[in-house]
């Protein structure tokens, strides 16, 4: 079955998976949908017994229909190789009572390596299948990992460069050092005087700058997004998911068809959405447990059905989650109203405008899927030591947040179904907020003696991604101010 792909916006012909990928944003700003969402084709009896590559081949190729199995194969390939630090790609770690899905044994060690691994061998592929003979210009605002992990799968990737924005102070230390220290000459990294919601918007503006866009063309340039809205960054995470489901049989941790809940840190609602298009596809899911930090306006949204983006943006130890305009839920949002772009795009008219909009009963209905949770700093870091305590397992802050939100899941339901959680980064990447959670004590000393503490308490080896960093020099330093990104990206590309 062919699967093409229409904006959330307006009723635009829809266009094929390839060329969905090198826009990343539809023209009417709308965000790129399957026309259908497709059903898994392969049993669980099957699926267990695949390798990671295999498992993702079942999925992209259900979706992305108009590239060959062979380029398909190709990619994968490219993607999920020796850069990842163990075959599974993405194992699973039983703790608590829970199964960690442990997404960030890619090269930059956040859950971003696994869309961003394979997102440059997609685009590059796509742009052959369309005879693009523009150079990509990758454009993306990040709150810390996306931008690492964009970059180190752009950098030296021929026929495309790389920008990055990023809040200056709104990301960690370790994660701006990662960013500022990237190799490639075709990579560009600047930081902005803003927060996340900030760098994000300034680049939605510049890709609906008609005007440059022209002038981009004239020289042989065109934008094209890595963030998680493009559609080439959501399919691949979405196989992940069969995976852990698939491992879960092979394992008899449970039986072919036993529904288990997915909790997921939240951000730009990409990673949660990835899980539901996989129960869409048949996947044995019952709740998909949305958990948010203290900017908790997803929480808000699922208990009330209003999304209010007015509020203080408050700073977290978990920043890749500190977001109030959450991208992705736009294409839940359309699939509530039935699929209605002009309903969907009279909603995204009030975010943009008043920064708020409230969903009808009808539709809050449809979200029975999802249940919102959120934690606040304090039961993030109880739950890095409670955990530690208990089985000598240490998580990052973002998957914290999840675990709390799951106990706090099991304690007002009672729900005793399996529970897979999405682990999105090493504790190496936030190692100051990880080991204070543990011991108040190690609250003064310097980063990189806390990594070395942080080996010697878990038993893990500090990853290549640390190791290079400790030395590694700065060849990115340029701030600009919210307003001048348009300007930082035409100076850079010499327009
Ligand atoms: C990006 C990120 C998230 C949030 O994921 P979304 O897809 O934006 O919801 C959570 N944790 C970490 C470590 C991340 O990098």
């Amino acid at each position: 079955m062919e699967v093409l792909y229409k904006s959330t916006r307006s009723d635009m012909a829809p266009i094929k998976a390839s060329e969905a990928i090198l826009k990343g944003l539809s023209d009417d700003g709308g965000l790129f949908v399957p026309t259908a969402i497709p059903a898994l084709d392969k049993s669980f009896a099957e699926l267990s017994q695949m390798s990671y590559q295999q498992v993702a081949y079942e999925v992209l190729k259900l979706y992305l229909t108009d590239f060959t199995g062979e380029e398909l194969k190709d990619c994968i390939a490219k993607a999920y190789d020796s850069k990842f630090d163990t075959p599974k790609i993405a194992p699973l770690r039983k703790a608590q009572g829970a199964y960690y899905l442990e997404l960030f044994h890619g090269a930059t060690i956040a859950f971003k390596d696994m869309a961003l691994s394979i997102l440059p061998h997609l685009m590059t592929t796509s742009a052959k299948k369309n005879n693009v003979k523009n150079e990509i210009v990758i454009l993306t605002a990040t709150s810390g990992d996306t931008g690492k992990a964009a970059l180190a799968g752009f950098a030296d990737v021929p026929g495309t460069r790389i920008i990055v924005f990023y809040p200056k102070g709104g990301v960690s230390a370790v994660q701006e050092k990662q960013m500022v220290t990237q190799k490639g000459n075709n990579t560009h990294v600047i930081g902005i005087n803003g927060n996340f919601d900030d760098a994000q918007t300034g680049v939605k503006n510049i890709f609906n700058d008609k005007a440059l866009a022209a002038q981009m063309e004239e020289k042989g340039f065109q934008f094209s997004s890595a963030n998680s809205i493009n559609i080439g960054r959501l399919v691949p995470q979405i196989a992940y998911y069969v995976y852990a489901y698939a491992q879960l049989v092979a394992d008899g941790q449970i039986t072919d068809g036993e529904k288990i809940n997915i909790c997921v840190p939240t951000g730009n609602f990409g990673n949660i959405l990835a899980a539901y298009y996989a129960k869409k596809m048949g996947l044995p899911v019952e709740k998909l447990i949305c958990a948010s930090n203290e900017n908790k306006v997803l929480y808000d949204f699922f208990a009330s059905g209003t999304y209010d983006r007015n509020r203080d943006f408050i700073l977290t130890s978990s920043p890749s989650m500190d977001i109030l305009i959450s991208s992705n839920l736009e294409r839940l949002i359309y699939f509530v109203t039935g699929e209605d772009a002009a309903k969907n795009a009279a909603f995204m008219q009030q975010l943009s405008g008043d920064g708020v909009y409230e969903i009808t009963d009808d539709m809050r209905a449809k979200l029975s899927d999802f249940w919102g949770g959120c934690a606040t700093e304090q039961e993030c870091f109880g739950k890095i030591k409670a955990l530690y305590e208990a089985e000598g397992y240490i998580i990052d802050t973002h998957t914290a947040v999840a675990g709390a939100v799951y106990d706090a899941y099991v304690k007002e339901t009672g729900d005793q179904a399996k529970t897979v959680i999405a682990s999105t980064a090493s504790p190496y990447k936030f190692s100051r907020s990880v080991m204070t959670a543990i011991d108040e004590a190690y609250k003064d000393q310097e980063d990189f003696a806390l990594i070395d503490a942080l080996c010697e308490k878990s038993g893990v080896a500090i990853p290549p991604a640390i190791e290079q960093i400790r030395t590694a020099p700065v060849l990115h330093n340029t701030v600009c101010g919210k307003d001048e990104m348009k300007q930082a990206v035409c100076s850079w590309l010499g327009i």
